[in-house]
């Protein structure tokens, strides 16, 4: 068979060939103008969509419009006012860069671009292009200073493209969250949206701290910002500020993730997975944690030429990224734990700081993003609390005596008075999650505190403590264990002595202590300390099941977290078990010092609060 002439494409096709990747769909469309616009300076930006974008998109803005001379520039491909040279590309500050988003879209739907780079209106120049070699023509069109770019009919030329656009409603979808993006941003921009002329979103320029609050809560909704702990953290040339969601404002889908590099939003394995594993211990099982972040960085330490639509990018050092993200992320979250007032974490300031105003509320100082991380340091008298609490020797009652201990210790009331001493207290001195009131059921802890009342579900809450005094053990000096007072056998399988007998050191820095006593015999003879009045046997099964299961000492070390989180959950105190008022009490004390007390090992809440005017609404009093 003769090889085909070989001949250069005309302008048209090769545009169409270069929109196959930038324009997918209608919501390709408007992020590209979107990031034409902001490129330009605007302050404001109108969007209309027609039919979910395949009949109308118009984009107006009020940026810097196109000079009289550039304008049929501006829709040839590969023409760019963004970039001149390769070096231009190492460190890019704009958005675009690539010069053909507007050729594209013009090779495939109806484009016109108008626009005025000066103040009097009558000088609006109106481009359009035509014909294979896409021509372009201009002819007058009044137009205030800035730019709109109008495009009829996406994909008219092209009907394979047409069959995949989906429903208006899902097409308008898209377009919606391409605009979510960027209206999070840039919340110093006012961005209005209409659809088949109706208004879908009109959000308004924020020039200060509390607009930008206001901003991320329009966008992603008053329940996220209610139940978001603010970041902010700056370290050399990179910064991390935003909103992260409590782990228990999880989501089933991960829809609600916006992470921003240099204020292009992105989609990206490396800060996912450190994410992710920010995220790892609190979590329940399939949830998807939200999150709204702005990382800044020195553009030269990113590569953003990475894929058409530029949704990807590649970090220079993304060692140092990850690690930067998971320990912000992870200190904030372990911060999560009871605090005074349960209302004020929603960051939205009560005040407009003085002089905050500027061109871009995310720079300078956001008081908004102090976040509520607390050294991991306990104060030395919670400390010594906690220390008793899990240190006293091991008696029939579990835990029981401990408590005790404790709550003596903490001098928080003579243990056999019903009503704690809230009524003396002051205010001030009253602790987060208040005193004990009674046990619910044998499940809840009812106590009240400064603002109302708070309900915890002792289970969980032990498990977490527990959980957490095992790994902090572990790093420090290692798991304390003790004797069990008569060493306890169990039958297992011959596979479970086995690996009981060859991962015998990885039994120990878990704080066990068993030994082969038979074919299919084993004898406990120490468990840890914390863990003393559980239910040893049960505990010690599951731990030699997931041994057998990892099998390899590698894949264990990976899987201690969650094996100390197995075991945490067999030595805490079950449901039903009577707890005396200074035990409750030392139990709400360990949570308020103990690091993501505000979820259970498997992101389930501990606590909740209801305060006095909740409680007045549900009994209608004051109405
Ligand atoms: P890029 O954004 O990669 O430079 P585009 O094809 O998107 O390429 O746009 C081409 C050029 O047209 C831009 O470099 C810019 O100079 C000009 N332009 C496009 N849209 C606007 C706008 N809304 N305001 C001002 N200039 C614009
Ligand atoms: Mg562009």
């Amino acid at each position: 068979m003769p090889a085909d002439k070989i001949k250069i494409l005309d302008a048209r096709l090769a545009n169409q060939i270069a929109a196959g990747e930038v324009v997918e769909r209608p919501a390709s469309v408007v992020k590209e103008a979107l990031e034409n616009s902001l490129d330009a300076g605007a302050t404001r930006i109108d969007i209309d969509i027609d039919a979910g974008g395949s009949k109308l998109i118009r984009v107006r803005d009020n940026g810097s419009g196109i000079q009289a001379e550039d304008l049929s520039l501006a829709l040839a491909r590969h023409a760019t006012s963004k970039i001149t040279s390769i070096d231009d590309l190492e460190a890019v500050a704009t958005l675009g860069f690539r010069g053909e988003a507007l050729a594209s879209i013009a090779s495939v739907a109806r484009l016109s671009l108008t626009s005025n780079s000066v103040e009097s209106p009558s000088e609006g120049l109106c481009a359009t292009s035509e014909g294979r070699d896409m021509a372009v023509s201009i002819k007058p069109a009044p137009h205030p200073r800035g730019t709109s770019l109008e495009v009829r009919d996406l994909f008219y030329n092209t009907p394979a493209r047409r069959k995949f656009l989906r429903t208006e409603k899902t097409e308008f979808g898209h377009i919606e969250e391409v605009i979510k993006r960027q209206a999070l941003s840039r919340p110093e921009v006012s961005f209005q949206l209409r659809h088949n002329g109706r208004s879908v979103h009109h959000w308004v320029a924020a020039t200060d701290e509390r607009g930008v609050a206001q901003r991320v809560m329009g966008v992603c909704g008053q329940p996220f910002m209610e139940q978001a702990v603010p970041i902010e953290r700056v370290a050399g040339d990179l910064s991390l500020r935003g909103w992260v969601g409590l782990p228990t404002f999880s989501r089933s889908q991960a829809d609600l993730q916006y992470f921003f590099v240099n204020g292009r939003v992105i989609r990206d394995k490396l800060i996912s997975h450190a994410i992710k594993q920010a995220y790892r211990d609190v979590l329940f099982h399939g949830r998807h944690p939200t999150f709204v972040l702005f990382l800044e960085l020195d553009p030269a330490r990113v590569d953003v030429n990475v894929h058409p639509t530029k949704h990807e990018v590649r970090f220079r050092d993304g060692r140092e990224i990850h690690g930067f993200i998971f320990s912000t992320l992870n200190r904030a979250l372990a911060a999560v734990r009871p605090e005074i007032s349960a209302e004020d974490s929603n960051g939205v300031p009560d005040s407009d700081p003085a002089g905050a105003s500027g061109s871009n509320p995310w720079q300078g100082s956001l008081g908004i993003a102090t976040p509520t991380v607390q050294d991991g340091a306990h104060s030395a008298a919670q400390a010594s609390a906690l220390e008793r609490l899990y240190a006293s020797p091991v008696s029939g009652g579990g835990m029981g005596s401990d408590y005790g201990a404790v709550a003596a210790a903490n001098g928080l009331s003579d243990g056999h008075r019903n009503t704690p001493a809230i009524e003396e207290a002051g205010t001030q001195d009253i602790p987060p999650l208040g005193f004990a009131l009674a046990q619910v059921h044998g499940v809840f802890i009812l106590a009240q505190n400064a603002v109302g009342m708070v309900l915890v579900d002792m289970h969980a809450a032990h498990e977490r403590i527990t959980y957490e005094r095992l790994k902090q053990m572990r790093d420090d000096a290692g798991i304390r264990r003790q004797p069990l007072l008569v060493p306890q056998s169990i039958a297992v399988s011959s596979r479970e002595v086995a690996a009981a007998s060859e991962l015998q050191q990885v039994l120990q820095e878990l704080g066990l202590v068993v030994d082969a006593a038979g074919e299919e015999q084993l004898v406990i003879r120490e468990i840890p300390i914390a863990l003393s009045g559980g239910d040893v046997e049960t505990m010690v099964r599951d731990v030699l099941s997931d041994l057998v299961a990892y099998g390899s000492s590698d894949r264990l070390a990976a899987h201690m977290d969650e094996l100390l989180s197995t075991m945490a959950c067999h030595g805490s105190v079950r449901a039903n078990r009577r707890l005396t008022v200074p035990e409750m009490n030392a139990l709400l004390r360990a949570m308020e010092v103990t690091e993501r007390s505000g979820q259970c090992n498997h992101g389930r809440p501990t606590w909740v609060q209801l305060t006095m005017a909740e409680l007045d609404k549900l009994f209608l009093r004051g109405q």
